[in-house]
């Protein structure tokens, strides 16, 4: 079989430290495993636009099209923007034109790390917040109306066709996390379909959705009162399931429950593409320094491996994908690494190295 095309996009920041990272990383589970990615590395991003006038070099963004695989470390600085006010981020595009409507965003918390919560239950924290990611309130952007200074109007959209396609992800995630013994076997739809008659919709295809799916529980739970539950006993979720805003905002709590952003990776699937990205942006207050935490970064590429595996049948691809996670979970285990941004030590080379040895 041929070997898997990867597209990198490491970008500006802490993006092309932890994509070092990554890459170190990949190339011990490529000696260990016997599989080989053809990486090509694309130049691209807000110093790149800054010295060229362009997001990413010639063919980049086709390039990403006919990979099999995309991963992305950060792009943005705050000092660039584009003619319009915006910040560098050729990703949305990709999220757009690709049609990467499921957005995976695990939160999980590893041993030995500081937790914001009191309660010892908080260890078992491991569930995955599924944020839609191509319509909802965001299908408004660029849309929304102001009219005469005195009412603003933007328009979220719920779809049968992606809302089909995102509960059958979310029911296979959870399928899957049970096969690989860590799920609960169980969706939450979260929903405000008490007040909506777009979330009452969305509710309704869940529903329709859970019945082909029946050895995995269904059930519902409103974006409020499923905030509160977050914080009061996160432990208890496995596979939660949303419109686009309620997964923007819910998922930067699930990455607060587990210590920062540097702990809360990210894919964005489609059909046909998939994009794997830490979910944080280029941190320039601390660029530069080798402080990045990359575990993020380091388990957006285990996803990477396992979506790669399963989808082409190659079993190695997902061992290593299993195995990456294992030398992460380890690593923290043995508290042989702490990283800076939880009050440790560790920068990005010696998380790497400590997974890496723990890989060997
Ligand atoms: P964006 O809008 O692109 O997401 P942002 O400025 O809102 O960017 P980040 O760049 O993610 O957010 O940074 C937010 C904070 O989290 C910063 O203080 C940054 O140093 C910290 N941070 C983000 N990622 C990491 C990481 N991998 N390791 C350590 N600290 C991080």
């Amino acid at each position: 079989m041929n070997e898997p095309r990867i597209a990198i996009f490491a970008g500006d920041g802490i993006g092309l430290e932890v994509m070092d990272a990554a890459e170190a990383v990949l190339d011990t589970l490529e000696r260990r495993f016997g599989f080989k990615l053809a990486r090509e590395h694309h130049p691209g991003g807000a110093a790149y636009y800054r010295e060229t006038g362009r997001e990413l070099a010639q063919g980049g963004f086709e390039a990403a099209r006919a990979a099999d695989a995309i991963l992305f470390g950060a792009m943005g600085l705050p000092d660039v923007r584009l003619p319009d006010g915006t910040e560098v981020a050729p990703h949305l595009e990709m999220r757009r034109q690709f049609h990467l409507f499921a957005g995976v965003r695990p939160v999980k918390k590893y041993e030995n790390t500081p937790s914001p919560l009191g309660d010892p239950r908080a260890e078992a924290i491991d569930l995955v917040i599924l944020r839609e990611s191509t319509e909802g309130l965001f299908a408004s952007r660029g849309k929304g109306t102001v009219e005469n200074d005195a009412v603003a109007r933007d328009t979220l959209e719920i779809t049968r066709a992606t809302s089909e396609k995102l509960f059958d992800h979310a029911f296979r995630l959870a399928e899957r996390r049970l096969a690989k013994g860590r799920g609960k076997g169980r969706v939450t739809c979260v929903d405000k379909s008490n007040v909506f008659v777009s979330m009452a919709f969305f509710r309704k295809i869940f529903d329709e959705r859970a019945k082909a799916f029946p050895e995995i529980a269904a059930d519902h739970a409103y974006v409020d009162a499923a905030a509160l539950e977050l914080v009061r006993k996160p432990w208890t979720f496995d596979v939660m399931v949303m419109e686009n805003m309620f997964g923007d905002i819910l998922s930067d709590l699930g990455g607060g429950l587990v210590g920062g952003m540097g702990m809360a990776p990210c894919a964005e699937i489609g059909t046909e593409h998939a994009l794997f990205q830490p979910a944080h942006g280029t941190a320039p207050d601390i660029a530069g320094q080798g402080k990045a935490n990359p575990t993020a970064m380091l388990v957006s590429s285990a996803m990477m491996l396992d979506w790669l595996g399963e989808r082409r049948g190659e079993a190695r691809l997902v061992e290593a994908a299993d195995a990456l996670d294992a030398a992460i979970d380890r690593a923290y285990a043995e508290a042989a690494i702490l990283p800076f941004e939880l009050g440790g030590t560790s920068g990005t080379a010696d998380i790497a190295r400590a997974v890496m040895d723990r890989l060997a």
